[in-house]
């Protein structure tokens, strides 16, 4: 019996690993098809890519104070980039300023952020987020500017802005 099972250890391990290094460049490949599997991560691996802060508002639905962020006066040419993925989110001409104390804007890149409704504050909210990697950035309402009425409330910590 002792004899047998040593012999299929013995059996077993080397087909494991030959088995793994045929599936691991399959794995690869598919999560690079797959963007979302690749931003599945787990809380302590977001913990480590992100600052505290930043952790807070992206993977904890949280909102930073009102004024506190620089990129509420951001006037410059660029892209708004989502602080948990480097996804572009929106870009600077569709910026406009809300008087909120939040970086707001009319539109959004499109296919970028996801909607869905919350209820923290018992009025129905609509939250938006990243749609690569799910992080929450603010929420949206309906009393926006022209063309579209809509005012993207974001959180200056959930974005990233890169000049042009
Ligand atoms: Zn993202």
């Amino acid at each position: 019996m002792n004899q047998f099972l040593t012999r299929r250890s013995f059996i077993l391990v080397p087909m494991m690993s030959i088995l793994k290094t045929i599936f691991k460049p399959m794995q690869v490949l598919a999560s690079s098809f797959n963007s979302k599997e690749e931003w599945n991560l787990s809380k302590e691996e977001w913990k480590s890519k992100l600052s505290p802060e930043s952790y807070y508002i992206l993977r904890e639905e949280g909102t930073e104070r009102a004024f506190s962020s620089k990129l509420n006066n951001e006037k410059r040419e660029g892209v708004f980039h989502c602080a948990g993925c480097n996804l572009p989110l929106f870009l600077s001409d569709k910026k406009y300023d809300s008087g909120t104390g939040w970086p707001s804007f009319w539109d959004s890149i499109e296919g970028a952020v996801e909607t869905k409704v919350d209820f923290k504050l018992i009025v129905p909210r609509t939250e938006y987020h990243c749609s690569r990697c799910g992080g929450h950035q603010g929420h949206v309402f309906n009393d926006g500017p022209a063309p579209t009425g809509k005012r993207y409330c974001n959180n200056g910590l959930a974005l990233r802005f890169v000049l042009n």
